[in-house]
């Protein structure tokens, strides 16, 4: 069973097909098929514009976040570091297309494994283009180290949650959230963050946030949280939620209502629906895929990784991608 997910659901809105490459054709088990291994490897291409943003994530998520749990000290200069020995290794590895081995498994080899769509489909990425991408990176840890009463929070903490996967269930339907970070700080209500790498931050991502706020309220009550047990009586709309956009050091926060509440459950809800009836819910069949409905827009299928086997004939776009715009 396929889980309702945002990113997932907003993937099935832009293109159902790319939906199904991404949700039900990639899986760890699929040694012994050809199409599924080539699906699951392309699954794992980024932009040069993601790929910037999934390194900062990482040097935040698996380094500054276990530093700050264990009380240790972890700079800007900590992050910078292991930002650029990151970059390198990744590079490498994308531009000698080592991901195409298969003996190179994500799971065993995450600092380098982080493919860039661009080395897969021969499209030229400058030097300038490498430059500009470091130095959005660069950016990007600023900001976020620069704001004191931020990172002071943290540090402060009790304990903090990156990439905590929080699975649950809302009418019978399967969801999943992972939010980037939550914040258990002592007799306060716990504090989400999401934050994003994105040039032109003109999406508010309140609704992502929200679903991580209700997925957090229904897994802290389970025996597997019970080391949380000081957070679990805080209703709902005690919750702090807070989106970072850290390219242009704007933080917004966001309340948790009831109306808001009532109004993503039923986001929610239709959208696990909608999911259902594209057979989110029924085993892998390659055959499902034409029933799926594919983008109009051209400008969705220059970003998407599953160009080459994806059987749509795609329109003509005199559109020069941004590669810092994605
Ligand atoms: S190439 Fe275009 S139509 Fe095909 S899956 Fe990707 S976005 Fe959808």
């Amino acid at each position: 069973m396929k889980a309702f997910s945002f990113s997932g659901y907003r993937t099935f809105q832009k293109c159902q097909r790319q939906w199904y490459f991404n949700s039900k054709a990639k899986g760890s088990n699929v040694k012994n098929d050809p199409l599924r291994r080539e699906i699951t490897m392309l699954s794992h291409l980024r932009t040069l514009a993601a790929w910037r943003g999934q390194l900062v994530d990482d040097v935040l998520s698996t380094e500054m976040v276990p530093a700050f749990n264990q009380r240790q000290e972890f700079s800007l200069d900590d992050a910078l570091s292991v930002a650029n020995k990151l970059f390198k290794k990744r590079l490498r590895f994308s531009q000698n297309r080592e991901y195409r081995d298969p003996n190179n498994k994500k799971s065993h080899i995450p600092e380098e494994f982080s493919p860039l769509l661009e080395h897969e489909y021969d499209i030229p990425v400058s030097d300038e283009q490498l430059e500009d991408a470091w130095l959005e990176i660069e950016i990007a840890l600023t900001h976020f180290f620069q704001n004191e009463s931020l990172v002071e929070l943290l540090r402060g903490a009790e304990h903090l949650d990156a990439q905590r996967t929080l699975n649950f269930k809302l009418e019978g339907f399967s969801a999943v959230g992972t939010p980037d970070l939550i914040v258990y700080s002592k007799r306060q209500a716990p504090l989400i963050v999401d934050w994003k790498v994105h040039a032109e931050p003109v999406k508010r991502y309140n609704q992502q946030l929200l679903i991580y706020a209700l997925a957090l309220h229904y897994n802290l009550p389970l025996p597997q949280y019970r080391h949380r047990f000081s957070w679990r009586n805080y209703p709902l709309t005690d919750y702090k939620l807070i989106e970072y956009q850290l390219l242009k050091d704007d933080l917004r926060h966001y309340t948790v209502t009831e109306d808001y509440l009532f109004q993503i459950r039923e986001f929610i809800i239709e959208g696990a629906y909608k999911l259902q009836l594209a057979g989110a819910n029924d085993s892998y069949n390659f055959d499902d895929l034409q029933d799926l409905e594919q983008t109009d827009d051209p400008e969705i299928c220059l970003t998407c990784s599953f160009r080459k086997i994806c059987s749509h004939e795609q329109k003509p776009t005199n559109y020069q991608p941004n590669l810092f715009d994605w």
